[in-house]
């Protein structure tokens, strides 16, 4: 069997012998953009069933009929640890939802805090990037945008069971590190441009544990994606 070159996110059920309709945009992508034709495979996956190699039967202008042959991959769930950031700029967010995807969050939550910015976002065009990022880089699973929320109103309803990793800028240079710390339900806090308020920092001090990401003061992007690799370094799918 040829190999798949190209990875789709869909919808729809996948199983061995199921049929998958595409839509005009996948459609284009596909048979317009890539130039694939009938006899050529794709890599799909939805997220629940894992990966499928599925044969393209009918390649036309505004859809397309694919056939599952066999399961390439068993869907691979990523760590329960959910990013909570508060936007900044347009380009900069993309990029934290695209690297989360990456990484291995199952659950992005944007949050408007005391100096947060940016007033609104997009969700659905932030899942967008999120699907996309799923799609390069071989993930099975896509993880959930959530709507942006107030930071003092998530707090209010948080999950008892699930711990916070609160990335203090107050700590820079200080020796603070996520410990000893267990667990499995987890949250990463990365704060916006202006950080955290005082209010808010002592807040989440009481609620979670407050880590130190070095002696430099980071953007918020490179936060996001250093306490990432901590935490999955320490308590997640990258331990040895
Ligand atoms: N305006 C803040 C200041 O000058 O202190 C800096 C905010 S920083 C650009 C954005 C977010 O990244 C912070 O709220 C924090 O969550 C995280 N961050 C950046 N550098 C950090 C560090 N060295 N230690 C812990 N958190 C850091």
């Amino acid at each position: 069997m040829k190999q798949a070159k190209v990875r789709l996110f869909v919808e729809q059920p996948l199983g061995n012998g199921q049929t998958v309709l595409i839509d005009r945009d996948q459609a284009h992508y596909l048979f317009g953009v890539m130039r694939m034709e009938a006899g050529d495979f794709v890599a799909l996956f939805n997220g629940r069933d894992g990966e499928y190699t599925a044969e393209i039967v009918q390649a036309g202008k505004r859809k397309g009929i694919l056939l599952c042959q066999r399961q390439s991959k068993p869907l691979q769930l990523p760590p329960d640890l959910w990013l909570c950031f508060a936007p900044i700029k347009k380009a900069r967010t993309d990029f934290i939802v695209e690297k989360a995807a990456e990484m291995g969050a199952n659950v992005i939550q944007p949050m408007h805090t005391a100096f947060t910015n940016s007033e609104r976002i997009r969700r659905d065009r932030l899942q967008a990037h999120a699907v996309e990022a799923a799609e390069q880089c071989g993930g099975t699973y896509v993880p959930e945008v959530r709507d942006l929320v107030r930071l003092d109103k998530l707090l209010a309803t948080w999950p008892e069971d699930r711990k916070i990793m609160f990335c203090d800028e107050a700590l820079v240079g200080a020796k603070q590190a996520l410990g000893d710390a267990g667990g499995d339900k987890w949250a990463i806090f990365i704060g916006p441009e202006g950080g955290f308020s005082e209010t808010e920092r002592e807040k989440l001090r009481k609620m979670g544990h407050a880590v130190s990401l070095g002696p430099r003061i980071l953007r918020a992007d490179t936060a996001a994606v250093a306490a990432m690799t901590i935490w999955q370094q320490q308590l997640g799918d990258w331990r040895g």
